[in-house]
Formats: structure tokens, C-alpha cells, sequence
């Protein structure tokens, strides 16, 4: 069971506003189903924590729309439940966003790894026992001692990316996040495949 789910580790600036990319919201909640459903999104009952988060890169920069804080209990999502990050200083650790909710707190993750390579449209972040049990080591697999969503973190998917063959499996083990894994693609369908053909092979 993790324990640093849920918790914002980097300095958070929120500019509470209406919901904005009305359509990119709607193609983050369909991809976001099947992964609700699997339970690889959702919420750790007993301790009262979402846990999971998707996200999908917004024009030609660094923009990105990010499921909200605290959402992954709900099994339908729509624009008021999604958080548009305008800049990210990992080295600072700040995150600026905007919208109706304040972002995930791991989205400090998803911003580094669209920092990888404008060749990354969507980012999905899922948690499940099994498949990180069953991938640990065997696919691309941060270093156990980086905590997920800290700087260090950002340059250990840097790595994984570059050295590790996280550019072509699209997924990675969290091996210092336990349960956590990470799919990216060029686009939100192609990010949740990926996952979701590891999980239904099991
Ligand atoms: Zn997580």
C-alpha cells in the first residue's frame, strides 16, 4: 500500500477558474473508463485516497490537461474535473495551473516527462499490485530509491527515457512509488493501450 499517494509535494499555485478544453476533457474521460474500470484508476477505500491520473499535452508547448486532485474515486469525469498546467519549474519544484480544480499532486511527473520529447501526447499514471509485482525489473524500472513526484524523479524518467527503453515500451514500474506505473504515447489512446493490454494479459 503506498503512503505518499495524494500529497503535493511541490510549492502548488492554483488559479481557480471555469472549466476550459471542454473536448479534450471528454477524450481524457473515455480513455480514462476502461482504466476506472479495471481499477487501475480509483480509490484506496479504507484510506479515503484516489490514486491514478491522465493527462493530455495542449498545443505546441508544455501545456497540459490533468485529471484533478483527489478525483479518482469518481467513476465519470468531465471539464470540471480536470486542471490545466501553464508551467512547471521542476528544478523549483512549482507547478502553476488553472481551472475548476487544483491539479493531481503528481503532476509534476506528468510535466517532466512531457519535458522528455514533443513526440509525448499523453500521459497516463495507473496503480495496481499485480502488474507492478509482475513488471518490476522486467520492464523499464525507476530507481526504488526516487520518490514519485519529487525532482529526483524527473531526472530518473529522464534516464529510463533516454538509456532504458522507455521511449519504445511506453510504460515504466515505479519501483520507489509502490503499485505505480507509467504509460505515455503520442496520443491519450495510445498511452491507455498500453497499459491496459499489459493488464488484460493477465
Ligand atoms: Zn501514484
Amino acid at each position: 500500500m503506498t503512503t505518499d499517494e495524494g500529497y503535493i509535494k511541490y510549492v502548488s499555485h492554483w488559479t481557480r477558474g471555469p472549466a476550459t478544453h471542454t473536448v479534450a476533457a471528454r477524450e481524457l474521460d473515455t480513455w480514462r473508463k476502461p482504466l476506472y474500470e479495471a481499477g487501475l484508476i480509483g480509490q484506496y477505500k479504507d484510506l479515503g485516497i484516489g490514486y491514478g491520473n491522465i493527462s493530455v499535452r495542449r498545443g505546441s508547448g508544455d501545456l497540459f490537461l490533468i485529471s484533478g486532485t483527489q478525483t479518482g474515486h469518481l467513476p465519470a469525469t468531465d471539464e470540471r474535473h480536470y486542471s490545466l498546467v501553464t508551467d512547471c519549474d521542476i528544478r523549483s519544484n512549482i507547478v502553476r495551473c488553472s481551472g475548476p480544480v487544483q491539479a493531481s499532486s503528481e503532476a509534476m511527473t506528468h510535466a517532466a516527462i512531457y519535458a522528455l520529447g514533443g513526440a509525448i501526447g499523453a500521459v497516463v499514471h495507473v496503480h495496481s499490485e499485480e502488474l507492478w509485482q509482475r513488471n518490476l525489473g522486467k520492464l523499464p524500472t525507476t530507481d526504488p530509491d526516487v520518490a514519485y513526484g519529487t525532482p529526483d524523479m524527473a531526472r530518473e524518467l529522464d534516464r529510463l527515457y533516454r538509456m532504458e527503453g522507455f521511449k519504445d515500451a511506453g510504460v515504466a514500474v515505479l519501483a520507489g512509488h509502490e503499485e505505480g506505473l507509467i504509460s505515455i504515447g503520442g496520443t491519450l489512446e495510445q498511452a491507455a493501450q498500453r497499459v491496459l493490454r499489459i493488464h488484460e494479459n493477465y
